[in-house]
């Protein structure tokens, strides 16, 4: 699927996804735990429209991986397109927050950071991002004030703020729209919380922001 549903009362909008650009390292306890620097400008990288599974999907673990990690993140979808966005303007141009997970090989990446090689294969991998479904920006009070919470067969493993974000919302897009043009449709996965870790097959993940939704996914192996 490469389609972003609204929830809600009413009519169910359906927009095509694009272009999915990540955040790392976005808040300084995760950044820590990675034994990462803390980034003074957004560590970016993109995962493919292809990789999105929607709520009660099914992550696959390819064979080249034995430890996929969950990274539950708050997503922003992209309304109204532009370039080189003013910090000012950024606010009008989010067309929609979800709940959404940045699954990771997490051996496959440590490979590639040490051979200083891109994520790509770490990162874009068939069902690599699940999300649930979209709210209108009107929805949410405050986007930098909501709880995120992520648990494993109902144990929390991730309990954060979206507070605790280094680069907020405004930050984002205009850096991103510095670099490459953002498009309607086009997804940010704003970074996870300290707390990620590995999932097997059988494991069911649960994924909350407050005001915004919930996700729920398995996990099996890809055969
Ligand atoms: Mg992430």
């Amino acid at each position: 699927m490469a389609e972003i549903r609204f929830a809600g009362t009413g009519s169910t909008t359906m927009m095509r996804a694009g272009k999915i650009v990540c955040l790392g390292r976005n808040y300084i306890e995760h950044a820590k735990e990675m034994k990462a620097d803390v980034p003074t400008t957004p560590v970016l990288f993109l995962k493919p429209a292809s990789a999105l599974i929607p709520d009660g999907g099914t992550i696959l673990i390819p064979s080249i991986s034995n430890d996929v990690h969950h990274e539950a993140e708050m997503v922003v979808l992209i309304g109204t397109g532009g370039t080189s966005i003013p910090e000012a303007d950024a606010m009008r141009h989010v067309g929609g927050y979800a709940i959404g997970l940045d699954m990771t090989l997490r051996d496959v990446q440590a490979d590639a950071k040490k051979k200083g090689l891109p994520w790509t294969v770490a990162k874009g991998f068939d069902t690599s991002a699940p999300i649930g479904s979209f709210v209108r920006p009107e929805a949410v009070p405050d986007p930098h004030n909501l709880d995120i919470r992520l648990a494993v067969n109902g144990q929390v493993r991730q309990q954060s703020n979206t507070r605790s974000m280094i680069f907020r919302i405004e930050q984002m897009i205009a850096h991103i729209s510095s670099i490459m043009t953002l498009e309607p449709g086009d997804l940010i996965y704003t970074g996870t919380p300290e707390g990620v870790g590995p999932v097997a097959p059988g494991d069911t993940i649960t994924a909350e922001l407050q005001h915004v939704g919930s996700l729920t996914v398995s996990v099996a192996r890809r055969s």
